[in-house]
């Protein structure tokens, strides 16, 4: 073999090593995301006094470096998907209204009532670090409706090529089975804090995104999720002592108001989280 060619070897062993070595997850395609378990809730909102579920607060979270920022998506009476936590917005109730007197309304810092669509091209803008945490809030209207929500989120991350930067999260156990139906790649955790982790491994789901207090109600919960591979996460956790726990037993993500106080905390714990 002349030296061009051990060199070419070399070079081809060193990328076949680089790609073997990053970590096993569901989809080979999925980007590398930062290797803490910070998930700001609602997005980075607190310290700089934004709006929860702004574009800034998703835009600070990324900022700041977070493994993942949360939001939640509501669907208005004429079925825009919109961010917003609370099932009302201004008085007006988003089931019930169509998104054109919605958007009469602006968020506190001036900024138009995001839709998902909006809200997904921000997060997606330059960020390859930080998961998009998609929350869907169950519809006050029906289950139906709360499937149909589901499937139009797919639908519109699908379209957006977010799937890969996306976690669903869902109070609602069957909008999350729907979600794994449409994609069976796609990542989930349930919220509501009543299924095992066996049960959710059963169902494919991937995680257990719990109060913290159920937690310690069900401390083998912790055990039973690792042997299952169902991923940890708690919410929402905005004190030291309660990071510091989660920490310690290994939680892959802490959902939390006061993310920078988070990093501090992860930066004392001996055990490395996330991804
Ligand atoms: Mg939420």
């Amino acid at each position: 073999m002349d030296s061009r060619k051990i060199i070419k070897a070399i070079i081809g062993a060193g990328i076949v090593l680089l790609f073997s070595c990053s970590p096993t997850r569901k989809n080979s395609m999925s980007p590398t995301f930062a290797a803490n378990p910070v998930v700001a809730h609602r997005g980075a909102f607190k310290k700089n006094s934004f709006p929860e579920n702004s574009i800034a607060s998703l835009k600070e979270a990324i900022r700041l470096g977070c493994t993942g920022s949360e939001f939640d998506v509501r669907m208005t009476a004429d079925d825009s998907l919109i961010i917003n936590h609370d099932p009302h917005f201004n008085k007006l109730e988003i089931e019930r209204a169509s998104y054109a007197e919605l958007g009469q309304y602006k968020l506190s810092n001036g900024e138009k009532l995001p839709t998902l669509r909006e809200y997904l091209l921000a997060g997606l803008d330059g960020n390859k670090l930080t998961r998009l945490v998609l929350e869907i809030k169950p519809s006050g209207i029906g289950k139906e409706r709360g499937k149909l929500i589901a499937e139009r989120s797919v639908a519109l991350v699908k379209e957006l090529n977010a799937a890969p930067m996306t976690v669903y999260i869902s109070f609602d156990y069957d909008i999350l089975k729907r979600i794994v139906e449409l994609d069976p790649k796609a990542s989930t955790q349930y919220l509501n804090g009543d299924k095992s982790p066996a049960q959710l491994k059963a169902d494919r789901i991937d995680g257990a995104d719990y109060h913290f207090t159920v937690f310690k109600k069900n401390p083998g919960w912790i055990e039973q999720a690792k042997k299952n591979k169902i991923i940890l996460n708690a919410w929402t956790v905005n004190d030291a002592a309660t990071m510091d726990w989660l920490l310690a037993n290994g939680f892959d993500f802490i959902t939390t108001n006061e993310p920078e106080l988070l990093f501090e905390r992860a930066k004392l714990s001996p055990i490395i989280s996330g991804n």
